[in-house]
């Protein structure tokens, strides 16, 4: 508790220890009352890249999407609806000029987010692995973590209307064994053209299935 704590040990003021406006006094306080948020959860949220940069890499997706049949096949046997490079290609920026641009700004971003997250680091995060997804209608990724991992993150790059949310989960719920539900458990966060998610890679989340008729264009990636 707080060093001075012996300096308020009087009758102290009413508290407001309401959650939702409401006004309800704590039982009578000799002393003071607080409460902290410990162990914050953070998802940085940034907008980047211009309509060139998301036309060519829509482009280049669908260019892979085409030409890449080892993972095409790989979607296929693993039941993703579409096609992800996820386990086919691993030099992705070094293959197309508009995805080695995007690496450079994801870069900058994981960068800023370590900081926030506070990690203590000996050297600047790196790109570790980057696979671009091409969702088609009703598609979904059901809950998972990235392990081995600092950062990872999606980059949105087209998302036509009915695309799938994705939603992440609090990472406590593993070890609330008889704690009641909560009406906070996930968050949901609707994508956009342009948009990029980081959140650190323990940070358990899914893509919930879509309702649209069109394809789900991202980028996905991980820093190490
Ligand atoms: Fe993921």
């Amino acid at each position: 508790m707080h060093a001075d704590q012996s300096q308020f040990c009087k009758a102290g003021p009413a508290v407001d220890g309401s959650a939702n406006g409401s006004t309800s006094r704590l039982p009578a306080v000799y002393g003071w009352a607080m409460v902290r948020s410990l162990f914050v959860t953070k998802l940085y949220e940034a907008q980047i890249g211009d309509d060139a940069l998301l036309r060519d890499l829509a482009h280049s997706i669908r260019t892979l999407g085409k030409d890449d049949r080892a993972g095409r096949d790989w979607s296929k046997q693993h039941r993703y609806a579409g096609y992800t490079s996820y386990a086919s290609l691993n030099d992705l920026p070094q293959r197309d000029p508009a995805i080695a641009d995007v690496a450079k700004l994801l870069t900058k971003h994981a960068v800023s987010f370590t900081k926030e997250c506070g990690l203590e680091l000996e050297r600047k995060p790196r790109l570790d692995s980057l696979w671009v997804n091409l969702l088609k209608s009703g598609g979904q990724h059901s809950g998972h973590i990235h392990p081995h991992s600092l950062i990872s993150g999606t980059f949105y790059v087209e998302v036509p209307r009915g695309s799938g949310a994705i939603r992440f989960e609090d990472p406590r719920l593993p070890l609330m064994m008889a704690a009641p539900a909560r009406a906070d458990s996930f968050v949901t966060v609707e994508p956009s053209p342009g948009l990029l998610l980081l959140w650190e890679s323990w940070l358990r989340h899914e893509v919930l299935p879509g309702t649209g008729k069109g394809e789900r264009l991202s980028i996905s990636f991980n820093f190490a």
